[in-house]
């Protein structure tokens, strides 16, 4: 589906490369839904990106064209996945970056996962 503010899907995105298995990732979950694995620059002692199975470029994408069984199976991904990390007792942040304000880079709706310490607020002053 095109989103206002996204260009289409594009297939050569690299997270589309991960779910093809043309580039490796650091596995952490796969189930129907969902792809997680460790985020490759880290941002937290603990970071770890959800993927849907899907051709979504971003939670606008996906919220309004995924099945709602599929929502619901992602969804549940992730919390198993912050889970599995061990992140349930401590806490930890969920960010999905959407377009170009957000800093979205890769075109393939992901959600990530972010702990292991105290993460402070939840966005600093603005740099500009
Ligand atoms: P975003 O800015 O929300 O689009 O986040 C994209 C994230 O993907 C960044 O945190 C990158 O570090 C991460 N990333 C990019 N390429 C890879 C890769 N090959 N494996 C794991 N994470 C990646």
């Amino acid at each position: 589906m095109v989103v206002s503010g996204m260009p289409p899907y594009d297939d050569e995105n690299i997270f589309a490369k991960i779910l093809r298995g043309e580039i490796p990732c650091s596995k952490i979950y796969e189930d129907e839904f969902a792809l997680a694995f460790h985020d490759i620059r880290p941002q937290a002692p603990v970071h770890a990106l959800v993927i849907p199975k899907g051709k979504y470029v971003s939670f606008a994408d996906f919220g309004s064209s995924a099945p709602a069984e599929f929502v619901h199976g992602f969804n549940r991904a992730i919390a198993f996945v912050a889970q599995k990390l061990g992140l349930e007792e401590t806490g930890y942040r969920l960010i999905a970056n959407m377009g170009w304000n957000s800093h979205q880079e890769v075109p393939h709706y992901h959600v990530h996962i972010l702990g292991g310490r105290k993460l402070g607020a939840m966005l600093t002053p603005s740099q500009d």
